[in-house]
């Protein structure tokens, strides 16, 4: 269902920040999708109930990934990197970008396979992927002591953003150039409905009218979509990094490394390295379940899981195991059923979209995203390939489920294709 500006119903002002566009929370999904409905000429306002970037996007890892498991995607991560290495030229304001490329590591026969199906796919999908020579991977990282078996490929599009809070510092920067508001410490509290459309937002401090309501509410987005009784189907899982002491073995130009039969990624960090992965058995953690003064801060951590992946990668990797632990963090992904972003209108509330399904690339994936999104809600027309990505696209589905699946999709991160785990 697409919903255009101009549909029935004179927009009733009411106070300052009433808009066009309302969109619920200031993470990287949220604040893209604003920013580019701004850049389109609507007047948009964000309502963040926390602080912009406080929640999964001020702790994600930063990389950005080209080679990715279908067409749709690779698009939007190609363009994402295109987009974030030219921030200033369409969004007004610098952004710092780190571009060193990256290898995508198997040791494994079965993972030898996989990642030559995926050379094949990628580079007819346009990215530009190539197999690494044995001695490209052996000179090409200083933290990684190549043990010979290795089959690689080199990623030289790939990228990465240091620290995340610079990505949202400057989304942020670039919705007050552009004219978005962002409030923060304003939690959205209800999504008012005129004859079952969305007419605008409720926070705890003020009604806000709005013809168009983006549900951006992270690992909180189906309480938010819940307030206007619709549904939405992700399963919030938990994922965890660590970023090692200021270490001599790590040259802070190195490229990533991503090691896809253990789901360990490692890149520089703060002159120490980045350590994250997949474990096969994640824990899933519904914030509904949660009290509602629950935050990204409250997610439990597990350091056990993250020296089992550098035990994994230990022995092309000592140092993951053997530096002191100088930043453990984690937060909330929102993995969907068939391990694609959920973006699109909501079918049952005309006036409601979602951005979320980040299955763990929403970060990375935000500035194409927001781009396209921004594009659906502000023209009425699916970009293409769009709806494919629509809320209403698995039917009712049960929400054991969906659990089931999103946790599935979480374990096999960079395997969707292959059935089993070392
Ligand atoms: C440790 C870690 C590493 C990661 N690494 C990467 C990576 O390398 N690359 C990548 O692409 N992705 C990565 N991710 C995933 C990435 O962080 C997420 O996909 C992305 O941040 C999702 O953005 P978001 O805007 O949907 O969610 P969030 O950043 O969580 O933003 C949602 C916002 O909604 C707000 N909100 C909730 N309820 C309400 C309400 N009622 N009213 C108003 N506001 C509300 C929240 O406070 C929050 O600020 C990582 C995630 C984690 C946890």
């Amino acid at each position: 269902m697409n919903i255009k500006f101009g549909s029935p119903g004179p927009l009733v002002h009411t106070g300052l920040v009433d808009a066009d566009v309302v969109v619920i929370g200031a993470g990287a999904l949220g604040l893209s999708t604003a920013l580019h409905c701004a850049l389109a000429g609507r007047s948009v306002t964000v309502v963040e109930r926390h602080t912009a970037g406080s929640q999964a996007s001020g702790r994600a890892a930063g990389l950005f990934k080209s080679v990715q498991a279908d067409e749709l995607r690779t698009g939007l991560a190609r363009r994402s990197i295109e987009k974030a290495a030219s921030f200033a030229d369409w969004a007004g304001v610098p952004l710092e970008v780190a571009r060193p490329g990256s290898f995508l590591i198997a040791r494994t026969a079965q993972h030898r396979e996989y990642l030559r199906r995926e050379l094949a796919q990628s580079v007819r999908w346009g990215a530009d992927v190539r197999e690494a020579s044995p001695a490209q991977l052996a000179g090409g990282l200083s933290y990684y002591r190549a043990a010979g078996g290795e089959f690689a490929l080199w990623c030289p599009e790939d990228a990465y953003i240091d620290e995340p809070a610079s990505l949202v510092r400057a989304y942020l920067d670039a919705c007050k150039l552009h004219g978005a508001a962002v409030l923060e410490n304003e939690p959205a509290v209800g999504i008012s409905l005129t004859d079952g459309r969305v007419a605008g937002v409720e926070t705890a401090g003020r009604p806000i009218a709005a013809r168009a309501v983006v549900d951006a509410a992270g690992g909180w987005v189906r309480q938010v979509a819940e307030l206007a009784g619709a549904r939405v189907p992700v399963a919030p899982v938990r994922h965890q990094l660590l970023i090692t002491a200021p270490v001599p073995e790590v040259d802070p130009a190195d490229p990533i490394a991503r090691v896809v039969d253990a789901a360990v990624y490692l890149r520089p960090a703060r002159g120490g390295l980045m350590l994250g992965g997949f474990e096969a058995g994640p824990l899933p953690l519904d914030p509904r379940q949660q009290p509602d003064s629950f935050s990204t801060d409250d997610v439990p951590l597990d350091l056990g899981v993250l020296r089992e992946m550098a035990g994994q990668v230990g022995a092309e990797v000592p140092v993951a195991g053997s530096a002191p632990v100088a930043e453990h963090r984690g937060g909330l992904f929102t993995m969907s059923p068939d391990g694609r972003f959920v973006a699109g209108p909501v079918p049952e509330v005309p006036g409601l979209w979602v951005a979320s399904g980040c299955n763990g690339s929403g970060f990375s994936s935000s500035p194409a995203l927001g781009e396209a999104l921004a594009a659906w809600i502000t023209t009425g027309a699916a970009p293409p390939g769009m709806t494919a990505l629509a809320p209403g696209r698995f039917g009712p589905l049960p929400d054991d489920e969906l659990v089931t699946r999103g946790l599935w999709q979480y374990a096999h991160y960079y395997d969707p294709m292959a059935p089993e785990r070392v």
